[in-house]
């Protein structure tokens, strides 16, 4: 009785999540810094909404309003955020194939949102891989009576097109062109600091020259971190599933290389390409444009069982107008928002029925303990 509680409980809830949107588009403003002009973005309390104000215009007629899922202002912290995707990562437990991809210019905070600061100081400032990690683990270690879990993960790279495998602790082979993420090798890991230690020595891998630095070399490249959990339920069910990290290369036009840019606008155009099609339900959604569209092709298929959510980065300083202004139409494109979809605050009145069941089987569930 208990175990079946459960599980109903958890399928309830996958459908509320459902309901809420398979495909979500967050936007996430970074605070001003002390050296820079002022914001030329206002966080307008409401948590959906932002305004922007071109600055070579008067107040008055230079301002515009961009909606979204949802909108993260400068003062939300890590745990804000974390605490908002929760349930996102844990449907990984119950077998959906997520995909949170890290879109904005270069400096916008893609990877402080993604991952912790490399030189891995504070915990408070921890980014949503690790956060989701420990939640992973600590799941895991919950449903040890009920299930048994096991957590590898990958980390590739995709420059100009080519992936490498950065955990592959030899040369990289050349054709790194044809590789898919089956090929990419995988490592088991126990604990978040496992994916840490990983992770660095993944960083110290990365392919571009290592003349520039760290920063200016990830902004031109994506990477992926996947975390992929395998589980057995002693109810005889088995489960195998993916979360992706996508740290994406910057969108910008300040790319000098014009090859690097081509590579890199051709790809995060077939990444909105296929994240648009599949909003609209098209029935052929375009994988074979990318190497990153294609990689990700089975978390990003439709049918119900992966999820997709996009953070867009806005660095809110002057300069970046034109950037800014870039992101928010690209994020806009992907929206289901503007496609008709569900949106996050405005729920329909099955999701309100569904979440009053949730709460009739979680009391039902509190009873039993
Ligand atoms: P990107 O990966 O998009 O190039 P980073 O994540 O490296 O950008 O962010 C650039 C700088 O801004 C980093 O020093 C980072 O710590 C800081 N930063 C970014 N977002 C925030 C935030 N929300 N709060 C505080 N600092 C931030
Ligand atoms: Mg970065």
């Amino acid at each position: 009785g208990y175990h079946r509680l459960v599980k109903e409980n958890r399928d309830l809830y996958n459908i509320v999540q459902d309901l809420k949107g398979n495909i979500r588009v967050y936007c996430r403003i970074r605070p001003v810094f002390n050296d820079e002009a002022g914001s030329i973005v206002d966080f307008i309390g409401q948590d959906d909404s932002l305004a922007i104000s071109d600055p070579s215009k008067p107040q008055s007629e230079g301002r515009k309003i961009f909606n979204f899922n949802k909108v993260f202002g400068p003062t939300c912290s890590q745990n804000d955020i974390y605490a908002d995707i929760q349930p996102l990562i844990r449907s990984v437990m119950d077998g959906y194939n997520v995909c949170i991809f890290a879109y904005g210019q270069t400096g916008s905070g893609k990877t402080h949102t993604m991952s912790c600061p490399s030189d891995g100081s504070s915990e408070e400032d921890m980014g949503i891989s690790h956060l989701a990690l420990n939640d992973l683990f600590r799941l895991s270690n919950m449903r040890k009576d009920d299930a048994e879990y096991e957590i590898q993960v990958q980390m590739v790279e995709i420059y100009n097109e080519q992936v490498r495998d950065l955990l592959k602790f030899e040369i990289c082979s050349a054709d790194g062109g044809s590789m898919s993420l089956s090929d990419a090798t995988m490592h088991s890991v126990k604990s978040t600091a496992d994916v840490i230690r990983l992770m660095k020595l993944g960083d110290d891998n990365r392919v571009i020259s290592s003349s520039t630095a760290l920063n200016d070399r990830s902004s031109r490249s994506h990477s992926i971190l996947t975390v992929q959990v395998s589980g057995k339920e002693i109810s005889g069910c088995t489960l195998q599933s993916c979360l992706h990290f996508v740290d994406l290369a910057s969108s910008s036009e300040r790319v000098e290389n014009p090859e690097e840019a081509m590579y890199i606008n051709k790809s995060l155009s077939c990444l909105g390409d296929v994240i648009t099609a599949l909003a609209q339900k098209n029935s052929h959604i375009p994988y074979r444009n990318s190497k990153l569209t294609l990689l990700l092709q089975d978390s990003l298929s439709p049918g119900g069982r992966t999820k997709t959510l996009m953070f867009a980065h806005i660095n809110p300083e002057r300069d970046s107008f034109a950037e800014t202004i870039s992101t928010l139409k690209f994020a806009q494109r992907v929206s289901t928002d503007e496609l008709g979809g569900v949106r996050g605050n405005k729920e329909c009145s099955e999701v309100m029925q569904l979440k009053e069941q949730v709460e009739r089987l979680k009391e039902a569930l509190g009873g039993n303990k």
